[in-house]
């Protein structure tokens, strides 16, 4: 969690990125109509936030329906809430300890059936709402989860640690894990990509999009968006079509064409071809290899290649 008052912007600051509605309510201490908040009637298993830092404030097993038209709590997650008596002395305003946004109030000693017989009355609009990844008791301790979603090119490796989390993409499983029939594919590519990644074909050399293309970035499969190859990689190797002296770790899949003469490269999430690789051609390059790539199997992204590795 960000240290206490940790986040503090000017009003115009607040204004550039909360709604109308947000800024009436966060920081002008406004009160959203009874029964009209997305989370009054919501019991989804997760943990809210707060919508102007996202601090994580309440989790979803503190909450219960107090009938009174805004979501009800009967206890903060340690540390993340302030209280502050009103200017007339009647009430407790509750805030958020990071950036001292506007919450509600909170009501002691009404009766209702819950551990503190405290009720935080939170308006719907200070609050974002994040689904639990796991139980949320999980929470309440330091825990790492390595998730991996079938069909995706991705992996996620997800961190807990005192009521905050942190969400990092790993690289892709290397077995392949995006599988289409081929109606599938010919609905996501287009003719010519399919004809290349799915049907083996080759373009025309010299014409590739990004034959004699040499910006920083990442080149991704045009078949499933995952990353191939880092432009630092690649290299002019004067054959009419994209060259790179290798790719990301695990990426990429090489298998020996039927007539055993060469040996061709696919992505190794989805199988899509990609060319072929060559081998001890003299290329003044740190594999003396060359990844031989069609233009149409890659799109670029003009990204750091250090953010990957
Ligand atoms: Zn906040
Ligand atoms: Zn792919």
């Amino acid at each position: 969690m960000a240290a206490p008052g940790s986040v503090q912007k000017g009003d115009e600051e607040w204004r550039a990125i909360l709604s109308p509605e947000q800024f009436r309510i966060l920081r002008q201490k406004g009160t959203e109509y009874p029964g009209t908040g997305e989370y009054v009637n919501f019991d989804k298993e997760g943990v809210y936030g707060c919508v102007g830092c996202n601090a994580p404030l309440y989790k979803s097993t503190t909450k219960f329906n107090a009938g009174c038209g805004w979501p009800a709590f009967f206890e903060g997650i340690p540390g993340a809430i302030t209280r502050t008596t009103d200017p007339d002395g009647r009430r407790i305003e509750i805030n958020c300890a990071t950036c001292g946004g506007h919450l509600g109030h909170v009501f002691k000693g009404e009766g209702f059936d819950t551990p503190t017989d405290e009720r935080h009355c939170v308006n719907s609009v200070s609050l974002k709402f994040a689904p639990a990844a796991s139980s949320l008791d999980h929470c309440n301790d330091s825990r790492t989860y390595l998730i991996i979603i079938r069909r995706l090119p991705l992996q996620l490796l997800v961190t807990f640690h005192h009521s905050s989390f942190s969400v990092v993409v790993v690289m892709a499983d290397p077995v392949s894990v995006v599988q289409k029939t081929e109606e599938e594919w010919r609905a996501v590519l287009s003719p010519e990509q399919f004809w290349i990644l799915r049907q083996k074909g080759t373009e025309t050399p010299g014409t590739g999009e990004y034959d004699k293309f040499f910006e920083e970035g990442i080149f991704s499969c045009i078949g499933c968006k995952t990353p191939l190859y880092k432009s630092t990689t690649k290299f002019d190797a004067g054959c009419g079509w994209p060259a790179f002296f290798e790719g990301l770790p695990g990426a990429i899949n090489r298998s020996p064409d039927p007539d055993g003469r060469r040996t061709e490269i696919t992505c190794a999430v989805c199988n899509g071809h990609l060319g072929h690789v060559h081998k001890g051609e003299g290329y003044s390059t740190p594999t003396n290899e060359r990844h031989c790539v069609n233009s149409v199997s890659i799109s670029f992204n003009p990204a750091k290649p250090s953010s990957i590795t």
